[in-house]
């Protein structure tokens, strides 16, 4: 037994999704080593050459990546069951010309701010590991008060029902009534980590904004725009 499912390389070459991988085989479209497959349950190794529709997957874009200003109301994943509006949804509509993208993380549906995109599965998948060293900046607006003495608490790491959160930097800007308003540095990014270890602090998210993700800035990129990092750029950041 070695390999992997076919359906699972396909996805991570960037081709397709696991689930189209399945309908394409189902319909015939696919073969490995010049032979058709029936079956979907088939294991594929990197000395495999798998084709679609006739074309070697390994034609392939060149790898391209994407910087999103995502507004707040979109869910990032590729389908959602609710039937909510996704991130996928709104840039295929505002670009239909750009290639099928993979998002490097997510961000929650009423978070805002920047998310990085692109057309390589296996770059996108990278490039949210915490072993990039990349760190992510939020701007946030909490409900309730706190001080720089509790949020510096945050720099030791804390441990939130049996979950360890890395070292988080975290700054009190400013204090307006009952709004706090925080600038946050992360390491990694763990499931709806910023509103965990406030909530653990006592404060309520009401407003989050990833700024930046490793070498890349929101800047001035207008809400539900998307640009593409360029070649020389990507290439001095990625190596
Ligand atoms: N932390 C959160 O709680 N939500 C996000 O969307 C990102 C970081």
């Amino acid at each position: 037994f070695e390999g992997e499912r076919i359906a699972k390389a396909m996805a991570r070459a960037g081709a397709c999704s696991r689930r189209d991988a399945e309908l394409w085989i189902s319909e015939g479209r696919v073969s490995v080593n010049g032979r058709r497959l029936a079956n979907p349950a088939f294991n594929v190794t990197e000395s495999d050459s798998i084709e679609v529709d006739g074309r070697p997957l390994a034609e392939r874009e060149r790898t391209r990546l994407f910087l999103f200003h995502k507004p707040p109301g979109l869910v990032t994943s590729a389908r959602d069951p609710e039937g909510r509006r996704t991130v996928f949804e709104h840039i295929k509509e505002q670009n239909p010309d750009l290639p099928r993208l993979i998002s490097v993380g997510r961000l929650d549906i009423n978070t805002q701010g920047l998310l990085l995109l692109s057309n390589d599965g296996g770059l996108a998948r990278a490039l949210e590991l915490p072993a990039t060293g990349w760190r992510r900046r939020y701007r946030v607006r909490a409900h309730g008060e706190t001080s720089q003495a509790a949020l510096d608490q945050l720099a030791q790491g804390v441990e939130i029902e049996g979950v360890a959160y890395a070292p988080i930097e975290a700054k009190l800007d400013r204090q307006q009534g009952s709004n706090t308003w925080i600038s946050m540095t992360l390491v990694e990014g763990k499931n709806r980590e910023v509103k965990r270890v406030l909530g653990h602090l006592g404060l309520e998210v009401t407003r989050l904004i990833r700024v930046s993700f490793g070498p890349f800035q929101l800047g001035e990129l207008d809400e539900g725009a998307i640009e593409e990092v360029r070649l020389k750029v990507l290439r001095e950041q990625l190596g």
